[in-house]
């Protein structure tokens, strides 16, 4: 249930209804807003009974989250949430593009695609160290030394770096490198490690699993919110359906669905939703026109030469082609492409 709270109430009141919410055992999740304070009850809290709260000093209203999901909720939270991530804000009206290889290859390339899209006003470099591959025998990514030369990159020329984190265990590890913590589709249901990086305060960028539901999404965001972890953000990357002319299905739908339903900023990623280089400007295009708030391409040098997904990567030209093309649908939605002024 939220319980929200008169204009006119005051700190003490809230303080109150907090004790009383935490008194019969449930955790309470305060929100201040411009207007009034909004208060979340955390849990399975169907035996609180709504009139004992409503008794309280200062309190409005109370009314139940009919969603199972809570936190996440845009009932919980009407407005955006923003999340800030060096330069770069998701949720406003600019949309952040996150860039770069599949993988971290080496030092030398992943510093050179870096300065490539640097150049193009890219402010987030992505890059798997951890890769989850669906073959034992594929590249699984270079581990540690891959964090390195992504911090190393960060340090340099102080773009912000997103990865993915495969295990609870490497949690803390991961954290300590980058700005954004991927959680990838094959993991969204993996529990145990939604609850850790709920346990950091670094943004999580948690990718829909491919055979996910938008409810179950949704939840998988829950255990990140409710281990106390606000800023999370939903990626769309496309589903697992009988079409095979793609690699998955990019749910359209889900990008409107999921800003009716939550307040968190939503993501798209176009290169594993199709998996085809020519289609990753048009299905980008149509991710801003259906409302995105951000982007997560694959770029790479010599998309042939990739050690891994080189058939959804874009050379560094095309997606140069892309960010002008998608900054016209941006702007049609008044809206925009975050992205640095590049002084030459
Ligand atoms: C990736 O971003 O390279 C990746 C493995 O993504 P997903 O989990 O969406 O397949
Ligand atoms: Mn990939």
């Amino acid at each position: 249930m939220i319980i929200v709270m008169q204009s006119s109430s005051t700190p003490e009141d809230t303080q109150r209804v907090i004790d009383r919410v935490e008194a019969l055992g449930y955790q309470a999740r305060p929100d201040t807003g411009e207007e009034r304070t909004v208060i979340g009850v955390i849990g399975d809290d169907r035996p609180i009974d709504p009139d004992q709260i409503r008794s309280l000093q200062g309190v409005d209203k109370v009314m139940p989250i009919l969603a199972p999901y809570k936190l996440a909720s845009r009932d919980f939270r009407p407005k955006n949430t923003i999340i800030k991530v060096l330069e770069s804000t998701f949720g406003g009206t600019e949309i952040p593009v996150m860039a770069g290889p599949c993988s971290v290859e080496d030092r030398d390339s992943t510093f050179a695609i870096a300065e490539t899209l640097q150049s193009f006003g890219v402010k987030i470099l992505r890059g798997g160290a951890f890769k989850p591959r669906t073959s034992p025998y594929s590249f699984q990514g270079l581990g540690e030394p891959g964090l390195q030369i992504l911090a190393e990159v960060r340090e340099r020329y102080g773009m912000a770096v997103v990865t993915e984190v495969m295990t609870s265990e490497e949690v803390g590890l991961c954290d300590e490198y980058v700005d954004i913590l991927q959680i990838g589709t094959r993991n969204m249901q993996n529990y145990r490690l939604l609850e850790a990086v709920g346990k950091t305060r670094t943004p999580v960028l948690l990718k829909r699993g491919m055979s996910g539901t938008i409810e179950e999404l949704l939840l998988a965001a829950e255990y990140i919110l409710a281990g106390g972890n606000e800023q999370v953000m939903i990626c769309e990357r496309g589903i697992r359906t009988y079409e095979t002319a793609t690699r998955s299905t990019f749910d359209v739908n889900a990008v409107p669905v999921l800003k009716l339903l939550t307040h968190l900023p939503v993501i798209v990623d176009p290169s594993h939703a199709t998996g085809r280089r020519d289609l990753v400007d048009p299905i980008s295009r149509a991710a801003v026109a259906a409302g995105a708030d951000g982007l997560i391409i694959e770029v790479h040098a010599d998309p042939a030469a990739a050690i891994s997904d080189g058939a959804q990567s874009l050379p560094p030209e095309q997606f140069a082609e892309l960010l002008k093309s998608v900054d016209r649908v941006a702007q049609a939605v008044d809206r925009s492409l975050d992205l640095a002024t590049v002084t030459a």
